[in-house]
């Protein structure tokens, strides 16, 4: 917080409990939260409660985007969970299994990498082919238009929004030199260069430019900088009540009505500071409950308040309230494996970690003009494949131009590279070297992993099994993508060959399979993109059991849904925060109009 500036009006669990009572109650103040809480709070004379966990934070290490993604620092606003190493893979130290999400008001996206990236068009279309009526892509885009303030270049294009809250741009150019010797490397292996991977239309497979959530002035537009800025809640603040520090506990359900699904009817909560435990407040929704606690939080949530899988439920003394074996089923995350080079320090931000008197140029660049890698959150470009199209050289081949339409959801990439400057491992490189590391993520695994109960106390960690590998065929995939890593690196070499870079860690062309899993093993790593633990489907569907309706109802209850990561049906094969987002924009409209 900047010296002198305005208090934001955080208030405290005495301050919203009863009597007081709400239309609607949005649990979790993240990044679908606070649109939620936005756009619910809109019309005069609806009364809403936003109740998140963590703190409203706002100081400069949360705006600045490279300190702010450095979420790994102490005091940044995160809640680590930890998970064992998936049974599919041998353990290692160098392997990192901790589930992170960002733990403010804001949520995710006060920690995230900031990258904007929609999910391509037929990977939408895939949702209404699979019985997700309403969530074509035609039937998205005016909600992602709605949320967006693009600026600069990027509010040019007519596929991006300009009058919304959550500011994006594009980079204005390559900070590292490698980035632009890794366009021609894709380039010549099928992979052509997009200048936006948001646009409608670009090839399926792709290098592909990525944009950003920042601001003109080059700070990061989390959830609640932009969709509940101080001026927007004073406004509201005789409609719009947000309780900081404070953890949902359980939703209460009224059962009387006979013949009738239990109804959602309130909300329990405790105060979630050090020495205020133990009281439990309650806040009476009229109309609905909207979950929005994230793809770990959300089927937590939803078992404490039983709603679950019932024998699940029961083994931690919960009453049942409903049945449903999907909550917390179908956890999926995008999993890394990494690629490492060594390149010269100076173009690597490792530079930064070992020597941290190496940022103060950089920072005051960014300070006096807005300008430098203090404005880039780590990845400025990355790249799209599909296994089943990479030939033995990793050349992308098109048998059908037809393969290249990103408007068919059988075209979604399952493969994305993501080049970044700096290790992303605990090993030390040598003196005077820093890392380039290809982190190469399977982007539409078939494993699964859950989220269940570890204890009926709503302070303890839910039990998370990411479940890398669960499924057989992604291994298949794990190959082909390590493959083109590596020629994409050789690819960079090739391009100058003047230029000092070296493999570091890298898989072999003809690696057995054992030779592969340990690889894997020893490099694996969470991309953070946690999601579909309560996906949108029937209950029954043979793909993974649904917990919601197309509306986001949860399945036999009423005046409850979910809207977050967790009712993805699969995980997106990009990154997760805009459909999130947009998630949030379309529950709110199907809210409201219910409603009437
Ligand atoms: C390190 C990292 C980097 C990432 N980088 C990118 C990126 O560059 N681009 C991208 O698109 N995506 C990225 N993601 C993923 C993306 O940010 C998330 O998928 C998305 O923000 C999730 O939004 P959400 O609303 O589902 O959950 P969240 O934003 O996590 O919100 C959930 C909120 O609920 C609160 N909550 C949970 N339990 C309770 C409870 N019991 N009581 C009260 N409150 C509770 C939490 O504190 C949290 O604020 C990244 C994620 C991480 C962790």
């Amino acid at each position: 917080m900047w010296p002198f500036s305005e208090r934001y009006p955080e208030c405290t669990p005495v301050e919203v409990g009863a009597p007081h009572e709400y239309d609607y109650i949005i649990i979790g103040g993240g990044t679908a939260g606070c649109v939620l809480a936005n756009r619910l709070s809109a019309p005069v004379g609806t009364r809403v409660l936003l109740l998140e966990r963590g703190p409203y934070r706002n100081g400069v290490n949360d705006r600045i985007p490279l300190l702010s993604a450095n979420f790994l620092r102490a005091g940044a606003p995160k809640a680590v969970y930890p998970a064992p190493t998936p049974s599919a893979l041998t353990s290692s130290k160098t392997a990192l299994y901790e589930v992170a999400t960002g733990k403010a008001l804001g949520g995710t996206t006060k920690i995230n990498s900031m990258l904007y990236t929609r999910g391509a068009v037929g990977e939408w279309n895939g949702w209404a082919e699979r019985g997700c009526e309403g969530w074509g892509y035609e039937d998205v885009e005016p909600y992602f238009k709605k949320s967006e303030r693009a600026t600069g270049v990027l509010a040019e294009r007519d596929w991006h929004g300009t009058e919304g809250f959550w500011s994006t741009r594009a980079f204005p150019n390559f900070a590292f030199p490698h980035l632009k010797k890794t366009v021609e490397a894709c380039e010549a292996l099928g992979l052509p260069f997009v200048e936006d991977a948001n646009s409608r239309d670009h090839p399926a497979y792709m290098c592909a430019a990525m944009d950003m959530t920042r601001t003109p002035e080059g700070e990061r537009s989390s959830a609640e900088a932009a969709f509940l800025p101080l001026s927007l809640v004073k406004e509201r603040q005789d409609r719009l009540k947000i309780a900081t520090r404070v953890v949902v506990t359980k939703i209460a359900f009224d059962q009387s009505a006979a013949g009738e699904d239990p109804k959602a009817i309130g909300v329990y909560f405790e105060a979630d500071e050090e020495g205020k435990e133990g009281v439990t407040y309650f806040a009476r929704a009229k109309k609905e409950v909207i979950l929005s606690a994230g793809a770990i939080g959300s089927p937590q949530i939803l078992q404490l308040s039983g709603i679950g899988p019932k024998s699940h439920l029961e083994s931690h003394g919960i009453h049942v309230i409903k049945d449903l074996p999907g909550v917390g089923m179908n956890l999926q995350d995008h999993v890394g494996i990494l690629t490492i080079y060594k390149i010269p320090i100076q173009d690597s931000l490792d530079k930064l970690l070992t020597s941290p008197l190496s940022a103060v140029p950089p920072l005051l660049e960014y300070m006096t003009f807005g300008t430098g890698i203090f404005l880039f959150p780590l990845t400025q470009l990355s790249i799209f494949a599909r296994s089943s199209l990479l030939d033995d050289q990793s050349r992308t081949v098109l048998s059908d131009p037809s393969q290249a339409d990103c408007t068919k959801s059988t075209n979604t990439p399952d493969i994305e590279i993501m080049p970044l400057p700096l290790t992303q491992t605990m090993e030390p490189l040598p003196k005077g070297w820093g890392g380039l590391t290809f982190l190469s993520c399977l982007s539409q695994p078939k494993s699964r992993g859950s989220v269940r109960l570890a204890s009926s106390d709503p302070r303890v960690p839910p039990a998370v099994d990411l479940g890398y590998f669960s499924h057989p065929d992604d291994w298949a995939v794990a190959r082909k993508a390590l493959n083109l890593a590596r020629t994409l690196a050789e690819g960079v070499r090739a391009v100058d060959s003047t230029y000092k870079m070296e493999p570091f860690r890298v898989l072999e062309p003809n690696a057995s399979d054992d030779e592969l899993k340990e690889f894997v093993s020893e490099t694996a790593r969470t991309c953070y993109h946690y999601s579909s633990t309560c996906r949108m489907a029937a209950q029954d569907d043979l793909e993974g059991r649904g917990v919601v309706d197309s509306r986001l109802r949860v399945h036999g209850v009423r005046g409850l849904r979910v809207a977050d990561a967790s009712v993805m049906p699969r995980v997106f094969a990009t990154h997760t925060q805009a459909p999130t987002v947009c998630i949030a924009e379309k529950c709110a409209d199907m809210v409201l109009q219910d409603s009437h």
